[in-house]
């Protein structure tokens, strides 16, 4: 999206703080969190409002992986690479579990990855067996769960499934720092020893800048667009349903869970329609929807539904599928944290303090440095 001259407020506001983070989703909240944490006085701007973006429209899995899995890691970024980030997701989860225990906000234990083929299975095995090798508690079992005719499970202590958007607000809520809604940026521009931050309704002075825009990054600064790009992701959500999933499952393209009340998310096959996903535009499609919904009755055979709901989000991909956190090379006062390609639950929080310490410590981001682009 971007906004017109016409609609920038007549007087914009002017503000001036420490740092204004851009982007109220879970990791600029968080970003806003850990800097109010370390004194600094922030300005958390949306376009919209916070958990407006893919944090307030995912399916609240918090998973101890990542989009590749932990063999693919291992290739892409060596043992001690994906053993650090392995460590990074594992805080990570734990943390989204102490916040949503902080916060009240509802979750379901557990999640589960499925296997739908022999090939698969071996496959899951493999990674189970790493992540046994690197400390892991894993389960690797033949069968699922629900007796629908699953090839295989894995099950990792302490995953589970949230309310995204609740988590969302509560995090920018509590984090002290100043919100500026409805306040779409669409420049930042150095101006000596400052940067103007300016929006529809706000112009904000400050020192830095925190880029967490993710999947929405493509105006910010030509630079991002290298870095991270727009899929769309959808989700429908059925009518009530006898229970059938006591545990929320993933297989390599799909993802569902049952909610107290019956009703059943499903989401993913964005893999079977790919180019059409490849966009930021806010829609759902009757082909994927009616993909997804296909998945449920083949997979839960007598299931008898209709669909309630359905809706999209918008996830920031990047190349290797791995977050990227980096400053802006010739910009040095800007910081990222992007491309979480689908599993900002469960990095996202880590990210966003990478960020912050690249920014104030200099501290290297290690393996999701941005770096790796250049
Ligand atoms: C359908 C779907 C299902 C998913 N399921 C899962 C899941 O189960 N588990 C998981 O770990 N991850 C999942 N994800 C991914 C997860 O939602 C994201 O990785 C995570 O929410 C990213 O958080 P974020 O804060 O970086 O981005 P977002 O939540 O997208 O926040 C970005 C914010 O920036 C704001 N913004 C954009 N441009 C501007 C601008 N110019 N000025 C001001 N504000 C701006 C937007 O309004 C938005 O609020 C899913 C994603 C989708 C789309």
């Amino acid at each position: 999206m971007t906004t017109s001259l016409w609609q920038d407020a007549p007087e914009p506001m002017r503000a001036e703080h420490d740092d204004v983070v851009i982007g109220a989703g879970i990791v600029g909240s968080y970003a806003a969190t850990v800097l109010e944490q370390r004194g600094r006085d922030v300005a958390l701007v949306d376009a919209r409002f916070p958990a407006a973006g893919a944090s307030g429209r995912n399916a609240g899995f918090v998973l101890t992986s990542q989009r590749e899995t932990y063999p693919v890691l291992i290739e892409q970024a060596g043992r001690d690479g994906a053993r650090e980030i392995l460590a990074m997701v594992r805080d990570n989860v734990s943390r989204m579990r102490a916040l949503a225990v902080e916060y009240d906000v509802p979750f379901d234990e557990g999640a589960v990855h499925l296997a739908q083929s022999r090939a698969e299975a071996r496959d899951l095995e493999e990674w189970a067996r790493a992540y046994e090798a690197d400390g892991v508690p894993v389960e690797f079992a033949e069968g699922d769960p629900y007796g629908a005719g699953f090839a295989a499970t894995m099950r990792i202590e302490n995953d589970f499934a949230v309310q995204p958007a609740r988590l969302t607000e509560a995090i920018a809520a509590a984090s002290g720092a100043t919100l500026y809604d409805h306040n779409e940026v669409h420049s930042i521009k150095s101006a000596g020893d400052h940067l103007l931050v300016a929006g529809r309704r706000a112009h904000i002075r400050c020192q830095r800048v925190f880029v967490a825009t993710n999947g929405y990054t493509g105006n910010l600064h030509p630079y991002l667009l290298g870095i991270v790009r727009p899929v769309r992701g959808q989700i429908l959500m059925t009518t009530p349903v006898e229970p059938l999933i006591d545990v929320a499952g993933i297989t390599e393209y799909n993802y569902f869970r049952q909610f107290e009340d019956g009703r059943v998310l499903m989401g993913g096959a964005r893999c079977f329609f790919e180019e059409q996903e490849y966009t930021a535009e806010d829609v759902t499609t009757p082909n994927l929807l009616e993909n997804l919904e296909a998945y449920l009755r083949r997979w839960f055979a007598g299931i008898d539904f209709e669909v309630e709901r359905h809706w999209a989000g918008i996830h920031g991909f990047t190349p290797d599928r791995r977050a990227a956190v980096g400053l802006i090379p010739d910009e040095s006062r800007i910081a990222f944290a992007l491309g979480f390609s689908g599993y900002g639950n469960s990095i996202g929080l880590l990210s966003a303090e990478r960020m912050v310490e690249l920014a104030l410590d200099g501290r290297d981001p290690g393996p999701l440095s941005a770096a790796r682009f250049a």
